[in-house]
């Protein structure tokens, strides 16, 4: 299947039972926190998720990645679909799928020097046959992410390098073993305006040298404009919107996705363009609606029928598509 997905997910839901509280022993709550998302990514292609904080982004890359099983849905991985999580299938697979975090800080181990983090994976996942191939691949490795000349940095540990360079070893160490697919969960966002842009090149050069399918979630569309072929927006656990990245930020049609992106802050000044703050109409945190549309309550555009139905997918031109009552047919032909 050369042409096909890399990873495909099929309606993927994942329901998490909350603790019950005090005020209410006796009711089991559960939360949606993602709820029938497909995706498809592509190699040497890049796909945004962009979504603000608790909108399930990361519980979807763990999904994605086999950390968490979903409720329902399915994965493919090459066309086939994915279903043990033990045994050799299941390492084929996180061999293939490999992620990078936010915090490079947390998922290095700070008593290992750089090149004994880059070389445990091929160790563990027995890549190379003899010590002198495998001290060849860490050199290269480094190289690969930037971290020139490879032996100075080899010999450091986590804490004598800056936020920036310890992110390029995780991303160093997570293509030891080769992956198809690379899932970045906010990889920039702890980092300075300056350092994300080198990171995120480092990234996009890793893609493009190794045909990686790259997944960048991100709660800044922005940048994934800047760096993505293809933007998916998440809220409250469902994607509202998708499609070219060029489509998505220049025509966006989801009032959700129109809040993001006029709540993104100029980069010269750091207002939010045309003084909308990035809280407007976003309650962070509250619970979500569970009948109807679950922004309409935030939402400027919301209908009487926005409450009683879920909203339909209408696909768009040029591959887009959004999830929302505005666009839906009996209301006209889409705007714009
Ligand atoms: P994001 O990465 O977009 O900030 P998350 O995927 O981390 O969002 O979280 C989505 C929602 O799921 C949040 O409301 C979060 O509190 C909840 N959540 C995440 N993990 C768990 C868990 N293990 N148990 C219960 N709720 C969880
Ligand atoms: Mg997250």
């Amino acid at each position: 299947m050369p042409d096909g997905p890399v990873l495909e997910a099929s309606e993927l839901t994942k329901i998490f039972r909350l603790p019950r509280t005090a005020a209410n022993p006796l009711r089991q709550q559960t939360l949606r926190a993602v709820d029938g998302v497909s995706m498809q990514l592509f190699a040497g292609a890049t796909a945004a998720l962009v979504g603000q904080s608790g909108s399930g982004k990361s519980t979807l890359v763990r999904l994605l990645s086999q950390l968490e099983h979903p409720t329902s849905g399915t994965i493919r991985i090459n066309g086939e679909e994915v279903s043990a999580s033990w045994g050799r299938s299941y390492r084929r697979y996180t061999e293939q799928v490999q992620i990078v975090l936010q915090d490079p800080y947390a998922s290095l181990n700070p008593g290992f020097r750089v090149g004994r983090s880059v070389r445990r994976p091929l160790e563990i996942h027995k890549v190379h046959k003899t010590r002198a191939e495998r001290e060849a691949a860490v050199r290269q490795l480094l190289e690969q992410v930037k971290l020139t000349p490879p032996e100075f940095y080899a010999s450091k540990f986590p804490h004598e390098l800056s936020g920036g360079q310890r992110q390029r070893v995780a991303i160093a160490r997570s293509l030891a073993v080769n992956p198809k697919v690379l899932l970045a969960d906010e990889p920039v966002s702890m980092l300075d305006v300056s350092v994300k842009v080198e990171i995120l090149r480092v990234l996009n050069e890793c893609r493009e040298n190794l045909g990686l399918a790259l997944l960048y979630v991100t709660h800044d569309i922005a940048s994934a404009r800047w760096c993505a072929d293809t933007i998916s927006v998440m809220y409250a656990g469902q994607i509202v919107e998708s499609g070219p990245a060029e489509e998505v930020t220049q025509r966006a049609r989801h009032p959700y996705t129109q809040l993001l992106i006029r709540s993104t802050p100029d980069p010269a000044s750091g207002q939010p363009a045309n003084g909308a703050k990035p809280e407007d109409g976003v309650t962070q945190g509250s619970a979500p609606e569970t009948v109807g549309c679950r922004f309409r309550a935030n939402c400027p555009s919301a209908m009487a029928k926005c409450a009683a139905d879920e909203p339909p997918v209408v696909p768009l031109s040029a591959g887009q598509w959004v999830r929302c009552w505005l666009y839906a047919p009996e209301n006209g032909p889409p705007a714009g």
